[in-house]
């Protein structure tokens, strides 16, 4: 056998100020053929997992460009072409291949082209013709369109978010397409459209129960070859954006429709009741100093660089001076104009600054004051698991009492040594306030005293029946109540 794999993916918050072109996936993740190292990001983790299963079956891997560019705004049209005709040169040259087993994310947008999946599937079946295996695993903060769902034989999306489990999943698609090409199954995809968009962390219920149950189901019924939640992803105000059930069966496309809708249908019944509970910032900053113990952990949950905002938001520092905080450290605040001018003045100086608050409306007003430049740490890394996340060039500063990171490289706070490394000890402080969403959570619940989820201002268009959507439909919960018609047939 002869397998062609590759991966291509970032993902696009439309909304976003930050735009993508080559350079971001240069900084993020290139790698031509062979060059790919052999542990995964995100999305390539189909061509180290292929390495090792195809090697045990004796099959010939052709391993083609792998790119990945850390979640922003809209990728330039040059950069996507460029590399979505590399990869397809690769796989002409390739030819002829038994199959074609793709690293995605789903949600990649390109100025010009809102179905960058769905055009490079087509693209890449229009090149191998009908017959030969096409399937790829995703991301579900993804956009399961019509398109791809045609161009391809099967995908598998994570089950977890966090997002955990990208190397099992890899795992999954390899077994499901190896039995395939030797002949024991015939993947058919079925899918269910919610009619629903909404935000769905595993690591609370109810969406742990139910993450559970599929995988209950996959391991009890022969039939059902993999059970995917394709979230959906509420930044990219794309025409098919929106939750789907999709079910792989084994050639039971008409049980395979009716077990999509089933769970599809119970997933829609517990809409709204998925999210953590977030508060404003007002009631954040004034429980955090009547906790009595620190450091109580704000997160700044929407202004997450890992969600493709700049990290610049100020709203929740704003309130930190209006209540008079102090013993408070904030863990970053993107801004590499105001990092430079830092840079220049030296450790120990006083200097004027205005930082924050550059990138977006609803991202607060910039912060003026007389800052004192305690520390500045170049190309600075925190920890993020076994593995480390840079930062960039970093200033520690001191201004109103409050300890601040200005950062020059977006990135969300993944673990406390973000503070340790800039001169900040996390556990002496009262308040720590940080930007991430959820994946936050493993690290610092272990130093928290508490941890208060706050929705700050407006960086993200976390409010579906209130974003202002120029290509999303408008047929979905929460945009009207019953977009099924259950109250109306009833
Ligand atoms: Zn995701």
């Amino acid at each position: 056998m002869r397998i062609f794999t590759a991966a291509l993916a970032t993902e696009t918050n439309t909304f976003s100020p930050i735009c993508i072109d080559r350079r971001a996936f240069e900084a993020s993740l290139y790698a031509p053929p062979g060059k790919h190292p052999e542990t995964p990001t995100l999305c390539t983790a189909p061509i180290t997992v292929g390495r090792r299963v195809t090697a045990q079956k004796g099959w010939k891997l052709i391993e083609g460009t792998a790119a990945w560019a850390d979640p922003a705004g809209l990728v330039n049209r040059q950069t996507y072409e460029d590399l979505r005709d590399e990869i397809l040169g690769q796989l002409r040259a390739a030819l002829p291949v038994d199959a074609v087993v793709l690293g995605l994310h789903g949600a990649m947008v390109a100025d010009g082209c809102e179905d960058t999946e769905g055009d490079l599937l087509q693209r890449v079946r229009e090149i191998v013709g009908p017959d030969v295996l096409v399937c790829a695993e995703l991301d579900p903060h993804s956009h399961l369109t019509a398109r791809r769902a045609a161009a391809a034989d099967f995908f598998v999306f994570f089950k977890e978010f966090p997002h955990t489990d990208f190397v099992e999943r890899a795992e999954d698609l390899w077994r499901i397409a190896i039995d395939k090409l030797e002949g024991r199954v015939e993947p058919v995809m079925s899918i269910f459209d919610c009619r629903m968009i909404d935000v769905f962390p595993t690591s609370r219920e109810p969406m742990r129960s139910f993450v559970d149950k599929l995988i209950q189901i996959e391991r009890d019924d022969a039939d059902v070859l993999s059970l995917s939640v394709v979230h959906g992803f509420m930044a990219g105000d794309v025409a098919e954006m929106g939750t789907k059930m999709l079910v792989v069966t084994n050639g039971k496309a008409e049980k395979g429709e009716a077990l999509a809708r089933e769970l599809g249908l119970e997933l829609f019944s517990r809409r709204g009741t998925y999210r953590m509970p977030e508060i404003d910032e007002r009631q954040a900053v004034a429980q955090a100093l009547a906790a009595p113990a620190g450091p109580v952990v704000i997160a700044d949950m929407w202004d997450n660089p890992g969600g493709g905002t700049a990290g610049d938001a100020t709203v929740v520092l704003e309130e930190l001076i209006a209540q008079d905080a102090t013993d408070t450290a904030i863990g970053t605040i993107w801004d590499p104009m105001a990092v430079q001018i830092c840079m220049a003045a030296g450790e120990g100086a006083e200097i004027p600054l205005r930082f924050g608050a550059k990138s977006a409306p609803g991202t607060g007003r910039p912060i003026d004051g007389i800052v004192k430049v305690v520390k500045l740490v170049r190309n600075a890394e925190m920890r993020f698991g076994e593995s480390f996340a840079p930062f960039g060039d970093a200033v520690h500063i001191r201004v109103h009492g409050i300890d601040i990171i200005l950062n020059t490289t977006r990135a969300q706070s993944f673990d406390p040594s973000l503070f340790s490394v800039m001169g900040i000890d996390p556990t002496s402080k009262k308040i720590l306030v940080i930007k991430s969403t959820n994946h936050f959570f493993a690290s610092f619940s272990r130093i928290a005293s508490e941890i208060l989820y706050c929705s700050a201002g407006t960086p993200y268009p976390n409010d579906p029946a209130r974003t202002p959507y120029r290509r999303a439909r408008r047929d979905i919960w929460p945009m009207v109540t019953d977009p099924h018609g259950f109250e109306t047939t009833a």
